[in-house]
Order: C-alpha cells, then sequence, then structure tokens
C-alpha cells in the first residue's frame, strides 16, 4: 500500500479511490492523546447530484460552528 493513496473519507467515511482527488487536513491532537497530529482525508470531487465535496461541507460546517461560537 502506497502512502499517496488516501484512507477513508472523514466526512462520508467511504474510502478514496485511487485517482479521486481528496484533500488532506493535518489535525493537531489535544493534550489527551499526547499532542501528536493526525490528518484526516476528505473527497474534493463533487459526486453526481452533490452540490458540494465533502471537503467544502466539511469546511462549511467548520465555518458554521465557528460563526456559533462567536455569537
Ligand atoms: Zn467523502
Amino acid at each position: 500500500m502506497s502512502s499517496d493513496i488516501a484512507g477513508e473519507c472523514s466526512y462520508c467515511r467511504t474510502c478514496i479511490g485511487i485517482g479521486e482527488r481528496w484533500v488532506r487536513e493535518k489535525v493537531f491532537g489535544t493534550e489527551f492523546d499526547g499532542g501528536s497530529a493526525t490528518y484526516e482525508w476528505y473527497h474534493a470531487d463533487v459526486f453526481a447530484g452533490q452540490e458540494r465535496s465533502c471537503w467544502e461541507k466539511h469546511e462549511l460546517e467548520r465555518e458554521t460552528a465557528r460563526m456559533s461560537r462567536a455569537a
């Protein structure tokens, strides 16, 4: 297994296939898990019938969460 191949999409929980576009996000760990960074993968391709890719939906959710905290 090559490191070029992404793992499972953290948004839709399905595997990202070879040749599919993806976004890798570095996630910094908390004190509880020793502070080690991990990576999460998201589909960057927009699936048929969808308006946004998994990555865009993830970004949108994060933005919404940030706005609700600030409010
Ligand atoms: Zn996905």
